[in-house]
């Protein structure tokens, strides 16, 4: 790396246009400043989003883009600010890495409801640069937006939980300490399956609610879910109506609601957090009769990351992932697509032959 007086140059993947290809590009980091944090990154995780922004099919894409915001690293310098974190610590970053500091939702330490929220990629920073994900050989973070690696967890394990398992945990962390509530998890990709670790973890009963049979031994054997769902099945769906408290809707498509509202209870909650790209669609009685609730939920704070990092790591929790090279990332990509990913990829970009 270079001295901490100058820009720091970076080897990356990018994507230029709205194939969504990703291919090696170098860009430069700002200088360390007073409260930054510099780090090797080691490991990225890959989510959904990041092919549906590599696209532009969510919100206008800003071309080179270096997606990644499941990312963990090896501190290499930090700035004279910086207290709680030094050289040589493992850290993590997720989605945002920057927010006004002074609305009511930063106040209330719910950050990534900002309305100035500043994404890890495809944001414009306080500097005026496009920022750059960890699909990349390091990142310069401010250290609000960084959390700690605890020492019982593998980097490659944290990964996906800075973004993927947070999404899941803190919209589940309301039931916590609500054991026996009986929980929906709708679509087992790298959200759900760690939707079903934490709210198994969380003591609830767990239903995996599935596109096809596909999954079944694994989300029962593997994950330790209590029971599945095939979402096409209309007797096994017709059996388990109005048995749930809630269901965590993942799925990344468009998909008409009705079916999944009729298995809540009265008073039961829809939490949707799969980015469907067009608009979502069901029947009001569905809602009005069972007093039921669709609600939706973004990531999770810096706090609530931090909470799930140590939680994981006191309980012992292991995901399953599928860890490769950058070289294979375009592949990585389809495969993610087409539903062949057993739960996350993530990305060794250590390992990686990026220099
Ligand atoms: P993923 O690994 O691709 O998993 C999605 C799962 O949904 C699949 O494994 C599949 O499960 C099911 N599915 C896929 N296509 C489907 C379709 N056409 N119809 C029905 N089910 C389908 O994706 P992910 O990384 O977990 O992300 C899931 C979604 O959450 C994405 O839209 C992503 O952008 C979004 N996300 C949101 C937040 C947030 O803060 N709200 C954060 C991260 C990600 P089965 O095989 O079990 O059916
Ligand atoms: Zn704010």
């Amino acid at each position: 790396m270079d001295s901490p007086q100058s820009e720091r140059r970076v080897e990356g993947w990018a994507a230029r246009d709205t194939t969504g290809i990703l291919s090696p590009y170098s860009f430069t980091l700002r200088k360390t400043g007073a409260e930054d944090v510099a780090f090797k990154v080691l490991y990225c995780g890959v989510d959904h989003s990041d092919l549906h922004q590599m696209r532009s099919e969510v919100q206008t894409t800003n071309y080179p883009l270096v997606p990644g915001h499941e990312v963990v690293g090896e501190v290499v310098e930090v700035g004279p600010e910086v207290k709680k974190i030094k050289v040589g610590d493992l850290v993590g970053v997720g989605c945002i890495i920057g927010s006004c500091g002074e609305c009511s939702s930063c106040k209330s330490n719910l950050e990534q409801y900002c309305s100035n929220r500043i994404f890890t990629y495809n944001g414009i920073y306080k500097d005026g640069k496009p920022t750059q994900g960890g699909y990349a050989t390091a990142m310069v973070v401010h250290q609000k937006f960084v959390v700690s690696i605890p020492e019982k967890l593998a980097p490659e394990q944290a990964a996906p939980l800075l973004c993927a398992g947070v999404t899941a945990y803190s919209p589940l962390r309301q039931f916590s300490g609500l054991k026996g509530l009986k929980g929906g998890i709708l679509g087992l990709g790298g959200v759900g399956h760690l939707g079903v670790l934490i709210a198994k973890a969380m003591g609830h009963h767990v239903t995996v609610i599935s596109s096809s049979e596909r999954k079944r031994v694994e989300a029962l054997e593997h994950l330790g879910a209590d029971a599945f769902l095939v979402s096409s099945d209309p007797a096994q769906m017709g059996q388990a109506i109005e048995s749930l408290d809630y269901i965590l809707d993942t799925v990344p498509a468009v998909h008409t609601l009705d079916s999944y509202l009729s298995l809540l209870k009265v008073n039961g909650k829809l939490m949707l957090v799969g980015v469907a790209t067009q608009p979502l669609q069901f029947d009001a009685v569905n809602v009005i009769l069972g007093k039921r609730t669709i609600t939706g939920s973004f990531i999770g704070s810096m706090e609530e990351t931090q909470e799930l990092l140590n939680f994981w790591a006191e309980v012992g929790l292991t995901s399953m992932i599928e860890i490769v090279k950058m070289e294979y990332v375009n592949t990585a990509m389809e495969r993610m697509e087409r539903n062949d990913v057993r739960y996350r990829f993530v990305l060794d970009v250590a390992g990686s032959n990026l220099e």
